[in-house]
């Protein structure tokens, strides 16, 4: 039943109606894209789902770890009454993306991570909405969450009727897919909240069959633990399997989005501040491994993918670098393995090296080897070492067998 509909014999509109269909129509000035309301009533279901998640081991251990706060709308110095939840919504297409060619590879970073960091943009229209309503109420407590993981943003987009939530565990608006940054306001005003969008995935499991690492383990589930996304953010080793299938995204991943049919055609380029930079968001491989701590915040430092520093961008350069077989690569990739002090990138440019081959790669293995304490690096060194000499070998018998095959048919 849509709740915005009224009977004949509904009540006038209250105060709060009015107020909300004011704010509402004010939404887009305010630098809002979508705006909903739902009450403060707790998030009773989500409890359990959560506890679940937890117990599997599916979080990613960025999460706010007190559920009650996470299920539980509270305001500090008032009694909450409602949640406002906005949207922002942002590109998904770069025009005229810079090429990734041999000897000039490219990484990419998640379209959520594209222009300027989405944390700023939905903190100043959060704010820009309190100013709104504390003029016309100005004893109105609010408080606005942005990514904090305090509420869980997603439940509060879907209850307020943002959009319904899709099987790749992302808000779906039926007006602009899920390419959308969410945040949202606890408020002491009980405005009559929104009823939720009815639309669903329905048969669809495109975006689970497309998972690289089966991350979404089920409708809506997901072990953060294998998402690619979490996986570029971490900053230690990573395991041969995840290494392959991070391919070159330096941060973040789409591929569930970007299947999604429901965000077919969908591109939104009506901020000029959420637009890419080519050059970041596809930068160049090579010279991110260059990057001193200051040069890094200059290129990537008002991007949402600066937030865990230069090493776990710098490793997942490597990681591509390996996973395009860069020939161009391995002189860096050997000093890296040589005389790099962190262990995690000696550890994937050995992993990297391995993938690349050749005889110089093989000889940076062995001098890594030779020289190399610590015991996860040198794992991983000579698990790349042992590839290659295989395929060496494999490469000598295929000569020998042409060789032998070109003189029988010599004497036939
Ligand atoms: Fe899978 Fe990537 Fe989606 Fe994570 S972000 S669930 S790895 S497709
Ligand atoms: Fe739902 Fe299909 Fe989109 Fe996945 S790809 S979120 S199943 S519509």
């Amino acid at each position: 039943m849509n709740m915005n509909t009224q009977s004949p014999y509904a009540p006038p509109p209250s105060k709060w109606d009015n107020l909300k269909a004011e704010i509402k129509a004010a939404a887009a000035e305010l630098g809002i894209d979508d705006i909903g309301f739902t009450t403060a009533d707790p998030f009773l279901y989500l409890k359990n789902i959560l506890q679940e998640h937890r117990d599997n081991g599916y979080e990613s251990g960025f999460e706010e770890p007190d559920l009650e706060k996470r299920t539980v709308p509270a305001l500090k110095n008032g009694v909450p009454q409602s949640i406002i939840s906005i949207a922002v919504a942002y590109p998904s297409k770069m025009e005229n993306p810079p090429k990734s060619e041999p000897g000039a590879r490219r990484g990419i970073l998640a379209r959520a991570s594209w222009g300027r960091d989405y944390h700023h943009v939905l903190r100043e229209a959060l704010a820009k909405l309190e100013i709104f309503i504390r003029e016309r109420v100005p004893d109105a407590v609010m408080e606005s969450m942005v990514d904090t993981g305090v509420l869980v943003d997603r439940a509060v987009a879907e209850r307020s009727g943002i959009g319904f939530s899709g099987k790749n565990c992302s808000i779906i608006s039926p007006k602009w897919g899920s390419w959308i940054y969410l945040g949202e306001m606890v408020t002491s005003i009980p405005f009559p909240p929104d009823a939720p969008v009815e639309e669903g995935c329905g048969d669809c499991t495109k975006c689970i069959d497309a998972c690289p690492t089966g991350a979404l383990v089920g409708p809506g589930q997901l072990n953060a633990q294998a998402c690619i996304s979490y996986l570029t953010q971490t900053k230690g080793f990573l395991s041969d399997e995840y290494m392959t299938k991070i391919g070159n995204r330096l941060y973040g991943c789409d591929t569930c989005q970007i299947v999604c049919p429901k965000n077919r055609g969908k591109s939104w380029n009506h901020r000029p501040e959420l637009q890419p930079d080519p050059e970041v968001v596809k930068p160049l491989l090579l010279p991110i491994l260059e990057l001193s701590n200051r040069e890094f915040k200059e290129k990537f430092g008002t991007s949402s993918a600066a937030w865990r520093g230069k090493k776990p961008i710098q490793r997942n350069a490597v990681i591509a670098l390996g996973n395009f077989k860069e020939a161009a690569a391995v002189p860096k990739l050997t000093e890296i393995v040589l005389r790099e002090p962190r262990p995690e990138m000696r550890g994937a440019a050995a992993w990297a090296l391995g993938r690349i081959g050749g005889a110089d790669a093989l000889a940076a293995l062995k001098r890594s080897l030779q020289g190399e304490e610590d015991t996860e690096v040198r794992e991983l060194a000579q698990a790349a070492l042992e590839k290659l000499e295989k395929l060496e070998q494999q490469g000598e018998q295929d000569k020998q067998s042409k060789l032998l095959q070109a003189e029988g048919d010599g004497q036939a």
